[in-house]
């Protein structure tokens, strides 16, 4: 659905786990195909990975004069000297031939047998020639085949690729930045071939301290990332030849790697203890908001230490992440919501029970559109209001704003004895008509436990103060425990 037109799509999103499975699937079939037909040829692969519907193939060049006939689907082949081959399909054909390059002339018929496979998927080609300097670039590596008949490749980044790293001066922690720069140099230590020696490694680490320097790191503190880096990769080097563990890891290798260190159990944030049974066990995990220095998650931590010593049951605490700058001063959608259209709005327009609360600190000012999913809302009646006695509901919900109040509205007009509304009306206003509520949003939520903990906050500091329409068996949730930091 896109607004109100219904769309259908063609293809598979990128990105979607099922659009990866059909490409698998449709492309074990072509390379069947693809390797057959070669065969057939007397093209013989040494190297044929596939990654997706990307090929990386290597084969040992074709003569100058090799073409591929679609229509007999064979190879011609004409001595290129004679100069005698004319009829090219394309100008760049003719270049290609003229060219006589055997990698591109090689590709280039590798492309049209790859083509002619089936016409639901075409290929073009990416030979080292056609880079400077003469490697290919395949996802971070940059590779190409030496004199001497080996594989090699270096570390590859894009061009684009930002000059800068995480500033010195950005709010993570110093440990955090140590050790994803330190990954860094390692992958620039890996993604070159050991055969190249050292210098050339080394080209790519200085190339990424110069981004360290210029985004404000200091010299000793860039030493140390290289220092950390090298070491690792040391260890890593030791460990394959002492085969403990190979540099390069196969699938099947990777897959035994992380059972062993429990990545993807459902309990990953036992990592450490995975790593080292002798670290703890938790038995879940408790996100709290930050504080400055992680007063409030050091507290917590003390505490449930104190409160579990004995116990099997331990729980984590983790300190999130403050709220960028960026979300609090860029709005992400600059264009004004489209007008509600729902006849039954009671936090848009007014209904024969309703009107929209304006801005008022209690019934909530959330500059919220009736659409947002996930909000807390206030109700308030207008009548109790006036007389100076004020009456409130306070609701959240999982589904939008607009969604649960029109069921209010609904329910207070076929005076559902159900609805806390509609039963304050038979209670406190039993001879009045017209008497109207007014409907407010307070808060968008990201999951239900802090909409429901908002609630509930909400109703018990509410209830001391005013008439809580909200009915009692509300009150009986699970209390809220309200936790103070003493500074
Ligand atoms: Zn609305
Ligand atoms: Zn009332």
């Amino acid at each position: 659905m896109f607004k109100s037109h219904k769309r259908l799509q063609v293809g598979l999103a990128t990105g979607y786990d099922m659009t990866g499975l059909c490409a698998d699937v449709y492309m074990v079939w072509w390379m069947d195909k693809f390797v057959h037909k070669l065969n057939q040829l007397n093209i013989k692969l040494d190297v044929n990975v596939r990654f997706k519907d990307d090929l990386n193939l290597m084969t040992k060049a074709l003569p100058l004069g090799t073409r591929y006939d679609p229509n007999n689907k064979e190879l011609h082949y004409t001595n290129p000297s004679l100069k005698c081959f004319a009829n090219f399909s394309s100008q760049s054909e003719k270049e290609i031939y003229e060219s006589e390059n055997p990698e591109v002339i090689t590709f280039y018929v590798l492309s049209q047998i790859a083509n002619d496979i089936d016409t639901m998927i075409s290929f073009t080609y990416d030979v080292p020639s056609n880079y400077e300097p003469k490697m290919v670039p395949i996802l971070d590596l940059n590779v190409y085949l030496n004199q001497d008949g080996y594989i090699m490749h270096e570390f590859y980044e894009k061009p684009t690729n930002n000059h800068f790293v995480i500033l010195a001066s950005s709010a993570l922690s110093f440990k955090v930045k140590r050790t994803v720069f330190t990954q860094e140099c390692l992958r620039r230590l890996r993604n070159t071939s050991l055969r190249l020696g050292p210098d050339i490694a080394n080209k790519y680490l200085s190339q990424y301290m110069l981004k360290l320097k210029d985004s404000g790191y200091s010299q000793k503190f860039r030493a140390e990332v290289i220092k950390r880096s090298k070491n690792a990769f040391n260890l890593q080097i030791e460990n394959d030849s002492n085969g403990i563990r190979p540099l390069f890891r196969d699938k099947i290798r990777i897959v035994q790697d992380q059972k062993e260190k429990g990545v993807g159990a459902v309990d990953w944030w036992n990592k450490a203890y995975y790593k080292d049974p002798k670290n703890k066990r938790y038995s879940t995990i408790l996100f709290v908001p930050p504080t400055p220095g992680g007063k409030l998650a050091k507290q917590m931590q003390k505490r449930e230490a104190e409160l579990n010593a004995n116990s099997d049951t331990r729980i984590k605490v983790v300190e999130t992440g403050g709220s960028r700058l960026k979300h609090i001063l860029v709005q992400n959608n600059p264009y004004p919501s489209l007008p509600c259209l729902k006849q039954l709005c009671p936090f848009c327009k007014e209904t024969l029970v309703s009107v929209p609360a304006v801005n008022s600190a209690e019934l909530g000012s959330a500059k919220l559109s009736c659409r947002t999913p996930s909000v807390g809302y206030t109700v308030s009646c207008m009548e109790c209001k006036k007389n100076g006695t004020p009456a409130l509901y306070i609701g959240e919900t999982g589904r939008t704003a607009v969604t649960r109040g029109g069921e209010h509205i609904r329910a207070i007009l076929k005076k559902n004895p159900q609805n806390p509304m509609s039963k304050h009306l038979t209670k406190a206003h039993p001879n009045q008509n017209h008497v109207r509520f007014e409907f407010g949003l307070t808060q968008h939520f990201r999951d239900p436990l802090s909409r429901q903990a908002d609630e509930a906050l909400r109703i018990a500091s509410s209830s001391k103060k005013l008439v809580v329409l909200n009915s009692k068996s509300e009150f009986n949730k699970a209390p809220i425990a309200r936790v103070q930091i003493e500074n």
